[in-house]
Parts: C-alpha cells; structure tokens; sequence
C-alpha cells in the first residue's frame, strides 16, 4: 500500500529562525514549532500563515489537528501568541511541562521588547499570551498522547535547552520524527538527546551545525576560561551575551568553579530578573537536568553561585574590570545590545559569542568582521573590542546528526534549521553512508514523501503447514514468493487469511468447483497398463512429498484431487488425460511440463 506524506516550511526551510513547519500525515495536518525570525522587525519575522487558509478572515483551526512547539526559544514559538489570537487557532498546542512553563515568560519579554522599548502597535498582547497558553496540552517524556483516534504523539529528550523534546508522531503505520533542536552530548547541566529505534517513514531534523565537527569540548572550555582571564587580568571589561536558560547556566558553573580555583577577585554580574525565574525553572524541572547535577543538587544548589552576583544598569560604566552574562544572546535587543554600544569603543575590552547568530542581528554582523556599525539614529558605532566566537550551542554537530539517524533508521531525511550551502555537504554525506532519501527544501517549498506499507494479514498454522507440505518449502521464505490458496477475510480491523472451504462454511454456501482437463499424446505402443505404471514411477520419482495413489484400472490420483488416466488400445499410442481442480493449478502445470518434456517419455508428434 502507498500513501504519501507533505511537508512544507514557512520557516526554517535552509534557514535558521521562524521555526515552523507543516505536516500532512494520513490525512491529518500538523504544525511543528510556531517561531519568531529575530533577524527581522517587519512581517517576515512571523510565518506567513495565509498559506494554510484559503480565505481571508478564515481560522486556522479548520485547517489544522494540532500544533507541536518542541522548545521554549523564540525562534520557535515566538508566533505563537500571533498565531492562536490573531490569526486564530482554537485546537490544541502541545509541549512538555518545563516548555509550558517557561515558554509564556519569555513571550512576555518578547512582547515588552517589541512594544514597550520599540514602541510597535498591532502586536499581541500580555492577554493574548495568556489565551494562548490556555491551550497548551502539556506532555510528559516517552508518553504517548492520543491527538484523536489516529493520530499519536510521543515526545523523547532531546538535551538543548530544559524541556526540548523532539516527537515522534505517527498515523497508522506512517510516522514523522520532528527533532526540534537537540544536542548528542551530554553537558554540565542536561543530558544527551536519545531516542528508540523507531524507524519513521521521515526524520525533520535541525543542521545549524551542519559542517562542524566541534573540538573536543574540554578544548573549548579551556579557551574560553582562557580568553575571559587574559581580559580581565589586563583590566578589560567581558560581556558574554546568552540567552536567558540554557548555554547561560552552563558557562555560569564553568566560570564559578575556576573563579573558585584561581581565586579571581574580578566580579561577575547576571542581568537580572529572567535569570531568577530561569534558575527557579530549573530547580523544579531537576528531573529533566543531567545525572551529576541531580546528584549534586542534594547537596548543594548547583544554580546558585558564590562569585556570580545580579547586574544594575548603573554598573555598565563603572571603573575596572568585569564579566557580565546580559540577555539577549544575539545582540539584537535589550541589555546585552545596550551594553555593547558602551563597550565596544574601547579596544581592551572583549564580546564572547557563545552561540550561533542569526542573519541581521548585531551579532552576526560582528562575527562577520563589521567594525563600523549604523545604530537606530543613524550615529555610527565604532567597534573597537575583541570579538570572540565560541561555540557553546547545544546543538548536534555533523557527527551528532549521524549518530541520531543510526540511532533512529528513518526511511528518509530531511535537513531544516540550517544554511542551505552547509546542508548540501551533510545532504551527500546521508546520501552516501546510509544509502537514504534526505531533502533540504526552501520555505514555502513542498516536499511528497511516498511511504510503502505492508498490511499485515494473520494467517492460522495449519493452513502455512499444507501449504508447505504442497510445495515441499518451510514457511517462510520471501525470497521465494509462491501462490496460497484461501480466502481473505476481514474481521473488525483484522485481515485474515482462512481455508477457502471454512470461509464458505462461515458464510453458508455451497463451493463451486472448477475443474481443468489437458490431453497429452504418447508414442508409448506397448500394453496400457506398463504406460500408466511407467508415467506413475515417473511422477512418484519427481514429487516424493505428495501423497500418490495407483489403481488397478490405470489411473493416478495426486492429493485426492489430481488425476491422471492414461487410455488407449495396447500396440498403439496412448493418450494421457490429466485432470485437476482450481486449488491445484501449481501441481496440474507442473504434471503438464514433466509428461511432456520427460525424455523417458515418447512425444507424439
Ligand atoms: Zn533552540
Ligand atoms: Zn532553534
């Protein structure tokens, strides 16, 4: 049986940001992710959701059975709010617990961002972030939830951030994997993706690193520490940029235990306020943590630190040296942004990117070498201070891509979250070792999956048996597909392969029976008797599992249902008739070939 499946992206298709897929899937129509693009302040930022509905004003929810955010970053599900509220979507979301919980804050700054300090109008608002939410079906780890009748989800750890999760969804016999972003190394504070072996006819998966195998990540770790020493010891100023859960609290214990170490007098300072909350998330979600930080946490709260203490504004222009963590991680907003103008003029100071920058942010355009940059009122900034770039991102790297498709055997492949050139290398890397479809389209591109499913038919044993018996082979061997004779029968939802005479037994009426008949001409001119024994050694020699019975009148029954009579006055050519019923068509054709290519045998002419 064939079937297909859709998929389109109205972002992320060979793009990093906006988040969001669709998914037509037996028939049912899904969501993955519902993101913001943080390299845009116009429409572009948000998916272009007129492509679902036909008509204006028409609601998304008839178009849609559900929606999958698979974690709380922006990029995907910033639209969200726009999506259910002013859109309009009334059916329901999911996302893990840690998600639901911490998802609605950030949409919050979000929106303050964007309205309060940018002044924008026609954006949702903190009630609409509340409706929104109110539709959120929140799911627990390796939990299979029941969308309707048909259509299952099951979500798996997916390390990145607390609560990513990647799903499995499945339809009947076809599935999809959606990894959401995800990591396959475990670190400081989450532990590694994983996921069973579950085959899916598709697997979307992220490739932000599709090129990079990363050093080793003690390698990192040292450069890092390396780099923030060197800074302060020389009386600079460090801003690190993070967003505010996730590589934050990772490079917070790696900085606090060497500031323990060395006995660095240098502050340390955390822009406020989500970081409180983000630490709070982090205690109550401690089961989504790694082992070692579940370990320690009995002892000691691993997110509460001695050396590292909350920033105030006041403190950007203060004399000395010091390292702050500021919010957001891309330098596109907010503090981390503010405290960059001040900072960036002067060269003994130092910006660590600890994660990947999206197109149009300001730090993109620092990474990418730009000295001089044009602020919002047109002065330009001068862009003095050591730019520094560490991969910290919990993201799979190239390797980690290839453990996750060993890991899972999906049929095909299909690369989003990524920069289209980088994609084409792991493309023809998944084309090459694991002999698989993988596609990379563009947003707004569809991609049609044929997916090929055997149906699964049940069969009693008795009936494989006299098969078996028939045709001398041990069930079963598929490379050597042969004829079975019965009837198929549906019972509920179950197919059902039974004896043709108990079906229609079952169903009260009498069987037809269909006979074939085939005459053969032999040159054989001696008694009549001695040609029948002659023709009953032969078939006897050549099918030694059937049960054959010779009679004195000269006839051959094979099974009781095949016949044999040779006839014919003795001295002259004898014709062999050989007659058989329409379940034995495999044994009457064969009886055929051997009487007359048998070169025991004399052809008539
Ligand atoms: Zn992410
Ligand atoms: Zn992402």
């Amino acid at each position: 049986m064939t079937s297909e499946i859709k998929i389109t992206p109205l972002g992320a298709g060979q793009d990093v940001g906006r988040s969001c897929i669709l998914l037509t899937i037996g028939g049912k129509n899904l969501m993955l992710d519902c993101g913001m693009h943080m390299g845009y302040n116009d429409e572009r930022r948000f998916p272009d959701f007129s492509y679902i509905t036909n008509e204006e004003n028409e609601r998304l929810t008839e178009h849609l059975d559900c929606v999958i955010i698979s974690h709380f970053h922006l990029d995907h599900c910033g639209a969200l709010p726009y999506m259910s509220e002013m859109v309009g979507y009334d059916g329901p979301i999911y996302m893990t617990h840690p998600t639901k919980a911490i998802c609605p804050i950030l949409l919050e700054d979000y929106r303050k961002i964007t309205v309060e300090r940018k002044g924008e109008e026609n954006f949702f608002t903190s009630e609409m972030i509340k409706n929104c939410m109110k539709k959120v079906v929140a799911v627990n780890l390796h939990e299979t939830k029941q969308v309707d009748e048909e259509l299952e989800i099951k979500p798996y750890y997916a390390g990145h951030v607390l609560g990513a999760a990647m799903f499995h969804i499945k339809v009947g016999q076809q599935s999809v994997v959606y990894t959401g972003d995800y990591n396959m190394t475990p670190d400081r504070h989450l532990g590694a993706a994983w996921i069973d072996k579950c085959r899916p006819d598709l697997l979307i998966t992220e490739s932000t690193y599709a090129t990079t195998i990363r050093d080793s990540k003690r390698c990192r770790e040292r450069d890092f520490l390396k780099k923030v020493h060197d800074c302060v010891e020389k009386g600079g100023k460090v801003l690190i940029p993070v967003f505010a859960l996730g590589r934050a609290q990772e490079l917070c214990i790696l900085l606090e235990s060497y500031w323990d170490r060395m006995n660095i007098k240098v502050p340390i300072y955390f822009s406020l306020g989500l970081t409180e909350k983000a630490n709070h998330y982090y205690k109550l979600f401690i089961t989504w943590t790694s082992q070692k930080i579940k370990k320690t946490f009995v002892q000691r709260n691993m997110f509460e630190f001695k050396h590292i203490k909350p920033f105030d504004r006041a403190y950007i222009d203060n004399p000395g040296p010091m390292v702050v963590f500021a919010t957001p991680g891309m330098l596109h907003a907010g503090l981390s942004l503010q405290i960059f103008k001040r900072w960036a003029p002067n060269d003994h100071n130092m910006v660590i990117m600890p994660g990947y920058c999206v197109a149009g942010t300001v730090g993109h355009k620092i990474l990418n070498g730009a000295r001089k940059l044009e602020l919002e009122n047109k002065q330009i900034l001068d862009v003095k201070l050591s730019v520094q770039y560490m991969s910290f991102s919990a993201h799979a790297d190239a390797k980690g891509i290839m453990q996750l498709i060993s890991q899972c055997e999906p049929r095909n492949v299909m690369l989003v979250h990524g920069e289209a050139a980088k994609m084409d290398f792991l493309k023809n890397k998944i084309q090459q070792e694991f002999g698989i479809d993988c596609y990379k389209p563009a947003n707004g591109e569809t991609v049609t999956i044929e997916t090929i499913h055997n149906i699964q038919v049940d069969i009693p044993l008795p009936l494989l048996k006299r098969e078996a018996s028939k045709t001398g082979l041990l069930p079963p061997d598929v490379k050597r597909p042969r004829v079975l004779h019965g009837a198929l029968v549906m019972r509920g939802n179950r197919l059902q392969i039974i004896d043709p005479s108990q079906a229609l037994k079952e169903m009260g009426v009498d069987e037809h029976h269909l006979r074939f008949t085939s005459t053969i001409a032999i040159e054989e001119d001696g008694p009549t008797n001695k040609a029948a024994e002659k023709i009953y050694q032969l078939v006897k020699r050549k099918m030694k599992d059937f049960p054959i019975h010779y009679s004195s009148d000269g006839s051959i029954s094979i099974s009781d249902s095949v016949l044999i009579q040779v006839s014919g006055d003795d001295d002259e050519a004898k014709s062999v008739l050989v007659s058989w019923s329409h379940q034995d068509e495999d044994i009457g054709s064969f009886l055929l070939q051997l009487l007359r290519e048998d070169p025991s045998l004399v052809q008539a002419v």
